[in-house]
């Protein structure tokens, strides 16, 4: 209610920079002046930033430098102190222009997370202070990546996690729209560094960005996608180099001349796990993915075969790349009560998806990927489908080629 009084007819944006849009200074100024021009066409603006690129990175080998078994509430407090500096300047720079601005850290607005540092989820934010500002005039300038545990301590949300402040923002604030500056300037049908014919998508549905995120295309954190889709935030995906309109992510009725594919993903962030003579009875899988599940590792697609002899079996499974080792430990340490006959693996892999909401309402989509693939010679060594989804596990030397193959076949290469 007392929303409506403060932002009156005016437009509520937020706008979100990430690493390469406040890498320096004068960028820092670049993004003010953008800041800046919002405020003066009588928008009402909030701003979430990253730290400047590379960071972060930087804080977290000094974590490991430090401490091999750190303690997340320490990695916390330093890999949070990034965005402190981006904040800070910022708002200096809003102020030489005129503006008036002032930073907040996480635990100031506050953005309240549950304690699982290093990866904290936002339960909460409070922004009547932020609105109360905003309502005198004053543009806040908010860390983005960090919040505050209930005992008090800093969190942070992981790796890419200032997407999802600035959703989460946008969505306590009812914000009309959340922009986010990237250093892509919107969405593309797939990659452009493998596939120069890619083309800009001028919108697409939170249930397919969600799946482009989730399988490795870069531009925003899983976590915003899923956030936004929950409180129908509008996202908008752009440049902060360039004045060209970005890739608006909205809702599936907003979008009136939908493809039956929308995009093509990849990940290479995949190891293949293959379980040799299982035995082939009820609570086998139970067996498996239960540890697995208790060690926090996230198991994507799972083939298993149907045993000729019906006592054993193989079971062919994928999880992130970085946690193959981990996986495999686990699962060694399971064998006794498992009693399969031996573990195989395999990183040199990757992930190939299709990805359209239009699939639900088409057929022959599958077909026409695994033609693809077969014209150019891969081996398809897992399927896994969902409603608006298709993946294929492929030797991972074959990405491009997939990539590209697939990107004709569906009619998406730019003339
Ligand atoms: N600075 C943090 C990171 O590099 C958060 C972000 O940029 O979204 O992961
Ligand atoms: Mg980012």
């Amino acid at each position: 209610m007392a929303r409506a009084q403060w932002v009156g007819l005016m437009a509520l944006i937020v706008q979100k920079f990430g690493g390469t849009s406040v890498a320096d200074i004068e960028r820092i100024r670049n993004v003010a002046r953008r800041v800046k021009r919002a405020a003066d066409a009588g928008d009402q603006v909030a701003v979430v930033v990253s730290a400047m690129s590379g960071v972060t990175d930087q804080l977290v080998k000094w974590v490991r430098e430090a401490s091999l078994q750190y303690d997340a509430r320490e990695y916390d407090a330093v890999v949070s102190t990034g965005e402190q500096v981006t904040v800070g300047l910022l708002a200096l720079a809003l102020q030489e222009m005129g503006v008036k601005a002032r930073s907040y850290l996480g635990w100031q607005v506050p953005v309240r997370t549950d304690s699982a540092h290093g990866k904290a989820r936002i339960e909460a934010i409070d922004a009547a202070a932020l609105l109360a500002e905003m309502g005198k005039g004053i543009v806040p300038v908010v860390a983005g990546f960090q919040g505050i545990a209930p005992d008090g301590r800093v969190t942070t949300l992981g790796r890419g996690g200032s997407d999802t402040s600035a959703v989460a923002l946008a969505a306590a604030l009812k914000a009309n729209r959340c922009d986010i500056y990237t250093d892509v300037d919107g969405v593309y049908t797939t990659d452009p560094r493998i596939v120069a014919k890619a083309r800009k998508l001028a919108k697409i549905t939170y249930e397919e960005m969600l799946e482009m995120a989730s399988l490795g295309a870069k531009v925003l954190q899983t976590r915003s996608v899923e956030l936004a889709m929950k409180y129908r935030v509008p996202v908008q995906v752009l440049s902060s180099f360039s004045d060209a309109p970005g890739t608006l992510v909205v809702d599936e009725d907003e979008i009136v001349e939908q493809e039956i594919v929308s995009g093509i993903a990849y990940s290479r962030d995949e190891a293949k796990i293959t379980l040799l003579g299982v035995p082939d009875r009820p609570g086998v899988a139970a067996a498996v993915f239960g540890p697995l599940a208790a060690a926090n590792i996230n198991v994507d697609m799972i083939v298993q075969n149907v045993s000729h002899d019906g006592k054993l079996t193989d079971m062919t499974f994928t999880v992130p790349r970085g946690d193959l080792q981990r996986s495999t430990k686990v699962l060694e340490e399971a064998k006794s009560g498992l009693k399969f006959e031996r573990i195989a693996s395999d990183s040199s892999v990757a992930k190939i998806s299709v990805i359209g909401v239009g699939m639900r309402s088409h057929a022959g989509v599958a077909n026409t990927m695994f033609g693809a693939l077969a014209e150019k010679g891969i081996n398809i060594q897992v399927i896994s489908t969902s409603e608006i989804k298709i993946s294929v596990l492929i030797a991972e030397d074959y990405t491009e080629l997939a990539v590209r193959a697939l990107h004709s076949a569906y009619g998406l290469d730019r003339d």
